[in-house]
């Protein structure tokens, strides 16, 4: 069913008793071409691509529990192309640029509103980065401006520009950079994987992996088992546990990541923001929320929430960049399990056993990377060769140490990228 502004008239006229359910709920075959582990947003978006651009339908995506409950639907739904390294500079710009036609291509909204995203500094040596990321993002064909202090004020007048500890400098605006509705995103990929005829399949958790003679051949699951010729793992913060079903060992740690919501405001933040002097970021929902998050919590948890300390450190954040904040009251918070790589880089790529594919190492930057990542995923599952906007996503730079992206310049520990 196509969705317009006539089918909406159309059902109105109605009683909207016409509009079909958005995805099936089909009984796993015994097998298929490729089934996908996983059903957050880089598992539907690579289902979504396999079927498109390669035709391949005899697909499966198993979610343990329902699509669009894991990360995709948890987190604060920045979306932006503002990388400064080789490797993630290309693969970013890519994603951007699907997210913007994407609505389109999934004829579905999903409120992408490229609102644009200010990177504040508050120091010389900030604004010498930011003037040379800037740069970088330039030179990928991506757009930014360094503003100045006064720059900034126009866009955001009600910063603590004149705070004693962290006044600020200015900031590197990214018009382009934005947010969309999370849980939309899911959804919307999930009908357009399903209308060619991929198969969802919610409650169903794998709990192993069949390998004959080196080679991938199928998957246990709490329906059964499931043969395929080809398996793509894409589980986020699960990824450690479902390789270690393959035997493999990860170079990933998984880590809390922490959200917060206030009630409903009238329109105040046009924009995304971001504190250059401890880690905040925050925008305002459609809905009038103020959404914003900071830190992992630092330690090693598969616990899908936090704790109040990590919220006091963003709550002091927040409160030294825009005091305003104080005013508004705290609806809910809530928490992730993030896949962290030494590097804060991405993996996609194939593993040492044949037919099995990874795509993990999203850290708390995933959902941008939505559209690019399943694009990728799925050129790789289709080809066997990676996608021009990937060729770095190594998974063996953690062993050989060449091809590292530390983006952040933290050196090799999980929880600091
Ligand atoms: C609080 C928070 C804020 C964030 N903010 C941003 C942001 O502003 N911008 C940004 O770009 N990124 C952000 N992120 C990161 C982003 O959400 C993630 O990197 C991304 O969503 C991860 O990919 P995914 O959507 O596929 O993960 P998920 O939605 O977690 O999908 C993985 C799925 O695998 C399933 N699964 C796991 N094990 C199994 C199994 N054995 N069998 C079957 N299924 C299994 C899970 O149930 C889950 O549904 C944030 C994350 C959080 C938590």
């Amino acid at each position: 069913m196509r969705y317009s502004g006539f089918q909406i008239f159309k059902q109105g006229l109605t009683g909207n008793s016409g509009w079909k359910p958005v995805w099936r709920d089909p009984t796993p075959k015994p097998e298929y071409d490729i089934i996908i582990i996983g059903g957050g947003g880089h598992g539907l978006a690579t289902a979504h691509y396999l079927a498109k651009e390669h035709g391949l339908t005899n697909v499966a995506v198993l979610e343990k529990g329902y699509l669009g409950g894991g990360n995709v639907g948890r987190n604060t739904t920045i979306v932006r192309a503002n990388y400064a390294l080789p490797g993630n500079s290309e693969f970013y710009s890519h994603s951007l640029k699907l997210w913007e036609g994407l609505e389109g291509d999934l004829n579905y909204n999903v409120m992408h509103s490229q609102r644009g995203v200010i990177n504040l500094f508050h120091s010389d040596g900030q604004r010498d980065y930011a003037a040379r990321r800037g740069n970088a993002m330039i030179n990928q064909g991506d757009d930014a401006i360094l503003l100045d202090r006064e720059g900034v004020r126009k866009h955001l007048p009600y910063l603590d520009f004149d705070n004693a500890r962290f006044p600020i400098y200015g900031g590197l605006f990214h018009p382009r950079g934005g947010s969309a509705r999370h849980d939309a995103v899911a959804w919307g990929l999930a009908r357009a994987a399903d209308s060619r005829g991929v198969d969802l399949i919610q409650n169903c958790e794998v709990t192993g992996i069949d390998i004959e003679g080196g080679r991938v051949t199928g998957v246990q699951t709490t329906r059964g088992a499931i043969r395929a010729k080809k398996v793509g793992i894409v589980v986020a913060g699960r990824s450690g546990q479902v390789a270690a079903m393959a035997g493999m060992r990860l170079p990933i740690e998984s880590h809390i990541l922490q959200a917060f919501v206030t009630e409903g405001l009238k329109p105040v933040i046009d924009h995304v923001v971001t504190f250059g002097m401890g880690h905040f970021y925050i925008s305002q929902s459609d809905k009038g929320g103020l959404v914003f998050g900071g830190d992992l919590d630092f330690y090693a948890s598969y616990a899908a929430r936090g704790n109040l300390p990590m919220a006091e450190h963003v709550m002091e954040a927040a409160m030294a960049l825009m005091p305003m904040i104080g005013k508004a009251q705290l609806l809910r918070s809530w928490g992730g399990i993030m896949d962290m790589t030494p590097d804060g880089s991405p993996i996609i790529d194939r593993t040492p056993i044949e037919g099995l594919y990874i795509d993990c190492g999203w850290c708390y930057g995933g959902f941008k990377a939505v559209p690019g990542s399943g694009f990728a995923f799925a050129h790789l599952i289709a080809q066997d060769r990676p996608h021009e906007s990937a060729t770095k996503y190594r998974l063996d730079r953690f062993r050989t140490g060449v091809g590292l992206m530390d983006e952040e310049g933290t050196g090799s520990q999980h929880n600091l990228h």
